[in-house]
């Protein structure tokens, strides 16, 4: 298992939201983000494109257990996207593998299997709505009837 855990979560300390806010000192009008720094984690401000911070949105800080857990929050978050990256990678590579010689020989014979597999399946599964059938035609269909033809079915897999 090749984990990354030296993600950048230090050069993602916030995130733009289109949101028109209060100006800046400079005029502009500020937008809302949102911080995700060690000290501010989730805490809303205004920021401004040119100067950056201008004025928190959410005035009260968070108490030491909130901070706590959103941080924790943050570190799922940022694992489980470089899990998704890995996992993109991976199928790009494999992808790309696909189209040279030796692993589409491989590729193929996996998806015979497969297909083999998934026949085997529905012959299976032909062969149990077909029995079922009988039986339900035999028990005309009544509620009792399904109940009985349930318990059968599954008596028939439990033994198996
Ligand atoms: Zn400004």
């Amino acid at each position: 298992m090749a984990k990354s855990e030296s993600s950048s979560s230090g050069a993602r300390s916030y995130y733009k939201k289109k949101f028109d806010g209060p100006l800046c000192f400079c005029k502009k009008r500020s937008s809302m983000a949102k911080a995700w720094t060690d000290d501010n984690p989730g805490r809303r401000f205004w920021l401004c494109d040119s100067h950056g911070f201008v004025e928190w949105i959410d005035k009260e800080e968070q108490n030491d257990w909130q901070k706590q857990s959103l941080l924790e929050a943050r570190g799922v978050m940022d694992r489980q996207r470089e899990e998704i990256k890995s996992l993109q990678q991976c199928v790009k590579t494999t992808s790309q593998q696909a189209t040279t010689g030796d692993s589409t020989a491989l590729l193929l014979e996996e998806g015979d299997r497969l297909a083999e597999e998934k026949k085997k399946l529905e012959i299976a599964l032909i062969t149990a709505v077909e029995k079922e059938k009988l039986v339900r035609q035999f028990l005309g269909l009544s509620w009792g009837g399904f109940i009985v033809v349930t318990t059968i079915i599954v008596f028939g897999m439990l033994k198996k």
